[in-house]
């Protein structure tokens, strides 16, 4: 049996995310993660489901109670606190737009949506919920991009398996991961849209909400779609014109959701999300019109969520198809 309250009284740190405040609570009081879940929520099923997006309210109300947590802190660890911030509806069940996929199997994981940024670990002991959105790609505070697997083995990252904060296939220390190169573009865009998630918007494009600015990043990082000829035209146009690397690769002729791609793909796109986005939407137009984009044929597969993006398209793109 547990005590009502935990002897020790795990509070979430700013910004982290369910999963490592749960793990982290069975941690510094001395239980096996297993045991402690086992103890509190019995036979509910826990770790074989995304739990930082699914955000139980069984689970959230009695960690908060066992260590004297308020609601409204709680309910800052999940995704569904995003609601209206990021994406428009939450959604129980398939891909939720912005929100890393961890392709959950079992009580294991097979996709690289959980990252990291080791010297954040070192410093503050505990995984942050902004790393589970698709467009942080790097650590803006120590100038890197972040790790989607264990530094030595490869493996995607399961904060609830194994020792806390260790790889669970090669028990690698994750804090000990080396430094990993980064676009300076990208977190540059990468920082606003860290300002638009506290609702602080100040990127000069037409937006009104961080819900449309995060469509609108969206609808750009669509557009760069590896799908056909011209678009990988459209990213070529963009080394030229805006700077970049055209060596930068995608993994697979057809267009992946950006929520199902590793970190460096991810931050690839982003890397090209930001040079488009700069003197918006003129680099944007430059860049569409050397790659012979039309508005028809940007938008033969997809409709546009960002009405930003379409004003743009529709109005100075020539619309064929
Ligand atoms: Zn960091
Ligand atoms: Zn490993």
């Amino acid at each position: 049996m547990l005590p009502k309250l935990l002897p020790v009284r795990t509070r979430p740190k700013p910004g982290e995310s369910l999963s490592s405040w749960l793990a982290r609570t069975a941690y510094e009081n001395g239980i096996y993660l297993q045991t402690f879940c086992h103890l509190v929520w019995y036979r509910k099923p826990i770790w074989n489901r995304d739990t930082d997006r699914t955000g139980d309210f069984e689970i959230l109300r009695h960690l908060a109670s066992l260590t004297a947590t308020s609601p409204t802190q709680a309910l800052q660890t999940i995704i569904r606190h995003y609601e209206g911030i990021v994406f428009r509806h939450y959604l129980v069940s398939g891909t939720q737009r912005h929100v890393t996929s961890l392709g959950v199997y079992h009580r294991t994981r097979r996709g690289y949506g959980q990252t990291y940024c080791p010297l954040c670990l070192l410093e503050e002991g505990y995984f942050k919920l902004k790393w589970r959105f698709s467009f942080i790609t790097a650590c803006s505070r120590h100038d890197q991009r972040l790790w989607d697997r264990c530094w030595q083995c490869g493996t995607p990252i399961c904060i609830h398996r194994g020792k806390w904060m260790h790889c669970d296939a090669c028990q690698a220390d994750l804090r000990h991961a080396p430094h990993l190169k980064r676009d300076s573009r990208a977190v540059e865009l990468q920082k606003r849209l860290e300002g638009a998630l506290e609702n602080k918007l100040f990127w000069d494009v037409p937006v009104r909400t961080s819900l449309d600015f995060f469509d609108l990043i969206h609808d750009c990082t669509r557009a760069l779609g590896t799908r056909y000829e011209r678009n990988k035209a459209f990213r070529t146009a963009i080394c030229e014109l805006a700077g970049g690397s055209p060596d930068w690769i995608f993994p697979t002729e057809y267009y992946p959701q950006m929520e199902t791609m590793e970190c460096l793909y991810r931050h690839q796109l982003m890397a090209f999300a930001a040079r488009i986005l700069a003197n918006w939407p003129w680099t944007f137009i430059a860049c569409a019109t050397r790659a012979d984009f039309s508005t028809g044929y940007i938008f033969r597969d997809w409709k546009p969520t960002s009405s930003e993006f379409r004003r743009v398209a529709e109005t100075f793109l020539a619309y064929k198809t």
